[in-house]
C-alpha cells in the first residue's frame, strides 16, 4: 500500500464507520418503533370501542370505517318526517314505495319514499294470468313493460320447465309469482300428500327460474279446500271478473267480457297461452289507463286496501262490495 495515502484512508474510515454503524442501529430499531406504533393504535382503537357514554372527552379515531353503518341506525317500521316530506321505514330498515299495508290501513308511498296521504285507490284493479308460462308471455310483458303496471302470474310446473327463461324478467318488472301446480290436476280427487307434492315441484322449478319461490297459489278450477289451503302455505288467489279467453280466444270479445264486469278492487282472470289473450292486452291495458284504471299486481291491490296477504287465507276480490260486506277473504 502507498504509505502516502495512509493517513486519508484512516480520516476517511473514521468518518464512514460512524455513519454506516449508525445507519444499521437506525435500520434495527427504525421498523420496531413503527410497530409499536401501531400497536398503540390497536390499544387506542379497541378503547374507542368499548368507550363508556359517561366519558366526556372522545377518544380519536385512528383510522378505519365506523363500526356502525347507516342500515344498522336506520329506523325499522317507524314513520319519519325529513325536510316536510313524510317517510314509513319497513322492518329492514329501508324507505317502503307504492302501496303497502300499515296498521290495517293501504298507505301509498311515490318511488322515492314520500308519503302521498290522498292517494286514490278506487281504481286499482288485478290482472292475473294462468297456466303459463308460453310462447305469449313474454309479448304481455312487453305491454305490461311498456306502460310500467304490473301483473301476477299462476304458472304450473309444466310450463315452467319448457319456457321458464321468461321468470327472471317476469320477476325484475315487479310481477307477483304465483304457483298453479304441477300440471293443473284437480286436487280434490288427490291424496293431501299428493297435492303438496304438486306445488312444492311447481315452487322448485318457479324458485330455480326465478332465483325466488311463488308469492302466491292458485288451485287449479278454483277447487279447493281451506286445509289443503293452509298445508299448502300461501296465500291463495281466487277471482271475480271471468274473461272467458279459454272459451272465445278472440281479442274484441275478451275484453268486452272485462268492460261489462270490471269494478276497482276487482280481481280479472286470464291465460296467457292464447295469442288472442296477448292481443287483447295489448289494447286492454292502454284503455283501463286512459279510463282510470290502475293494474297493479295483487300484493299491491290488498296492500292498498290494508290487507297484508296471509298464508292459507283464500282472497276473493278487493271490491268495495266486498270490503263492506266482509266478503274478502274465507278467513
Ligand atoms: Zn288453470
Amino acid at each position: 500500500m502507498n504509505r502516502k495515502l495512509q493517513p486519508y484512508i484512516n480520516t476517511a474510515l473514521a468518518v464512514v464507520i460512524p455513519v454506516v454503524a449508525f445507519f444499521l442501529i437506525w435500520l434495527l430499531a427504525g421498523p420496531k418503533d413503527l410497530r409499536n406504533r401501531q400497536a398503540e393504535e390497536t390499544v387506542q382503537q379497541t378503547v374507542s370501542v368499548t368507550e363508556t357514554p359517561q366519558q366526556e372527552e372522545p377518544v380519536r379515531q385512528t383510522g378505519g370505517a365506523p363500526e356502525t353503518n347507516a342500515a344498522d341506525s336506520a329506523p325499522r317500521g317507524e314513520w319519519v318526517t325529513e325536510n316536510g316530506n313524510t317517510y314509513h321505514y319497513n322492518a329492514a330498515g329501508e324507505k317502503d314505495t307504492g302501496w303497502v299495508a300499515i296498521d290495517g290501513k293501504g298507505c301509498y308511498f311515490d318511488q322515492n319514499g314520500i308519503y302521498i296521504p290522498d292517494r286514490d285507490n278506487s281504481n286499482l284493479v288485478a290482472l292475473t294470468f294462468d297456466d303459463g308460462p308460453s310462447e305469449y308471455t313474454n309479448q304481455i310483458l312487453d305491454v305490461l313493460e311498456a306502460y310500467d303496471v304490473q301483473a301476477t302470474f299462476m304458472m304450473l310446473g309444466v310450463q315452467v320447465e319448457k319456457y321458464g327463461s321468461v321468470l327472471p324478467r317476469m320477476a325484475a318488472l315487479g310481477n307477483t309469482l304465483g304457483n298453479h301446480s304441477y300440471s293443473h290436476t284437480e286436487m280434490l280427487d288427490l291424496k293431501p300428500d299428493e297435492v303438496l307434492w304438486q306445488f312444492a315441484a311447481a315452487d322448485e322449478l318457479i324458485e330455480a327460474n326465478a332465483g325466488e319461490p311463488a308469492k302466491v297459489v292458485r288451485f287449479p278450477y278454483g277447487d279447493y279446500t281451506k286445509e289443503l289451503v293452509s298445508a299448502v302455505g300461501k296465500p291463495q288467489i281466487y277471482w271475480d271478473v271471468d274473461s272467458l279467453d279459454w272459451d272465445s280466444q278472440e281479442r274484441s270479445a275478451i275484453q268486452t267480457e272485462i268492460w261489462t264486469q270490471i269494478q276497482g278492487g276487482c280481481i280479472i282472470l286470464m291465460h296467457d297461452i292464447y295469442p288472442e289473450t296477448a292481443a287483447a292486452i295489448a289494447e286492454l291495458i292502454p284503455s283501463l289507463l286512459e279510463n282510470g284504471y290502475e293494474p297493479v299486481s295483487i300484493e299491491e291491490l290488498a296492500a292498498s286496501r290494508g290487507y297484508e296477504l296471509k298464508s292459507g287465507v283464500t282472497y276473493f276480490s278487493f271490491k268495495a262490495k266486498n270490503l263492506e260486506e266482509g266478503r274478502v277473504t274465507d278467513e
